[in-house]
């Protein structure tokens, strides 16, 4: 395993779109173990491997109650009554701290390590930080965002 250097807003491959993981090897088992020990490291929840300069579709989450590893990620489903606004960080905007509206439930489809399609209804905190991890797939940062003050 190897720590990976995050890259931080003004980075061009931030801004990029990653592609879709077409199969699972070792390498890309590598980045998982590589993108975790990187998160724990800098003391984040999630990390998607755009913020490693990989552009990859594949994020992992670790919220204490549950961890993830999901590749090829897509919200399929999300309320747009029933938001949450609440305070976001992201290790690619060090510092920062703003307050984000996203959905509080969503249903997730992606795929894991083993290659097992996965669908998930997430809540809360999970459903914020899959989205803000999303998001880095598609290039865009919390920041883009924050809700008017
Ligand atoms: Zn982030």
């Amino acid at each position: 395993m190897a720590l990976r250097q995050i890259r931080v807003d003004g980075d061009e491959v931030l801004r990029k779109i990653s592609k879709k993981v077409e199969k699972i090897d070792d390498d890309l088992k590598i980045l998982v173990e590589d993108m975790f020990e990187t998160m724990y490291d800098a003391d984040g929840v999630g990390l998607a491997a755009p913020q490693i300069g990989v552009l990859k579709r594949v994020i992992v989450i670790d919220i204490d109650v549950l961890k993830r590893v999901m590749i090829n990620p897509e919200i399929i489903e999300q309320s747009d009554t029933e938001m949450q606004d609440g305070p976001e960080g992201c290790l690619s905007v060090p510092g920062v701290e703003d307050v984000v509206r996203r959905p509080n439930v969503l249903r997730v489809r992606y795929m894991d390590l083993e290659g097992n399609v996965v669908e998930e209804i997430a809540k809360d905190l999970y459903a914020r930080v899959i989205c803000h991890e999303v998001d880095h797939l598609n290039g865009i940062l919390f920041t883009d965002k924050v809700l008017e003050k």
